[in-house]
């Protein structure tokens, strides 16, 4: 590290900055890993040397060639869980065998959500409407529910939770979606009041549009309206939001609390 016109600064400064990643090996939850944006963090910590713990809806084949990968690029290991994170019950038995696996969790990304029909809200069915919300709120206050005792037993844990710029904004046909992630960002500036004096930070990423499975069936011409006006006229990338999780993980210092970070190219301001 140079920085001009300062002498080497010999403190254990890195140690504080950088409570996660370079201490020891963390061990990470990632909600949702076997695809998209889940994929990509999940990669970017195996990279960072963290232990990768990943759970996924039905997708096997993904989770396979995504522990595949882990193995390959990092040193950490990793661990995959069948779980519909939406229902309570199957969070209670996922905790218990995180809890054979793993001693400790540093770390929670609440990524796992679906999109829904994009369907105006007086043609979607109550059903649509209550799936969207049960997977996108339930999925992060079930995990928080159950695996945060885990984190306030230690006094140490950070918690992300991904939420979309459609929450802040709103969307035509993503009524259900927009109020869900509207939802968690309340929830985790709530929840993060409640557990900060435990040492743990909530915070929520909020990405744009994400080229991934979720985004690829929307129109080309759905698309290039809502890029027009957007400084870079791109999707993003969901390495760029894995990046933005690891630094919140491993870098960022623990003072930042109960916010939301927008991560979607200008799409936002523009
Ligand atoms: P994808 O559709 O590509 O992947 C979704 C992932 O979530 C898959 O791993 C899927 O598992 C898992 N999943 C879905 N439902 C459940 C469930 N009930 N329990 C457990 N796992 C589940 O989505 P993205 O990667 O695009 O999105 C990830 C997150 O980012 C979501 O919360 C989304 O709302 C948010 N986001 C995405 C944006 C985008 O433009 N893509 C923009 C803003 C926010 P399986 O493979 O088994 O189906």
């Amino acid at each position: 590290l140079f920085v001009t016109g300062c002498k080497p600064i010999k403190t254990n400064l890195p140690q504080i900055l950088f409570p996660f990643c370079f201490m020891k090996k963390s061990i990470i939850l990632v909600t949702g890993g076997s695809r998209g944006i889940g994929r990509s963090i999940c990669l970017a910590l195996a990279e960072r040397g963290c232990t990768v713990l990943f759970t996924y809806l039905s997708n096997d084949v993904k989770a396979g060639e995504l522990i595949t990968e882990i193995n390959q690029i990092g040193t950490g290991g990793a661990f995959a869980y069948r779980c519909d994170m939406s229902s309570l019950p199957e969070v209670l038995a996922l905790a218990k065998r995180i809890r054979q696996d793993v001693s400790y969790l540093d770390a929670i990304v609440n990524n796992a959500g679906i999109v829904g029909d994009g369907k105006p809200f007086l043609f979607a069915t109550d059903e649509h409407w209550w799936d969207v919300i049960r997977t996108n709120v339930g999925s992060v206050t079930n995990t928080c529910r159950v695996l945060l005792p885990m984190m306030i037993a230690r006094k140490a844990g950070r918690i992300i939770n991904i939420t979309s710029l459609s929450g802040q904004k709103g969307n035509a046909g993503q009524s259900a979606y927009s109020a869900s992630k509207a939802a968690v960002v309340t929830f985790s500036r709530s929840l993060a009041k409640e557990v900060g004096r435990f040492g743990i930070t909530v915070n929520c990423i909020s990405p744009g549009l994400i080229d991934t499975d979720m985004t690829r069936d929307i129109s080309n011409e759905y698309v290039a309206n809502r890029l027009v006006w957007s400084p870079l006229k791109r999707k993003g990338g969901a390495d760029e939001v894995a990046n933005l999780v690891t630094y919140m993980l491993c870098d960022a210092p623990s003072y930042i609390i109960g916010q939301e970070l927008t991560i979607d190219g200008g799409l936002g301001v523009s």
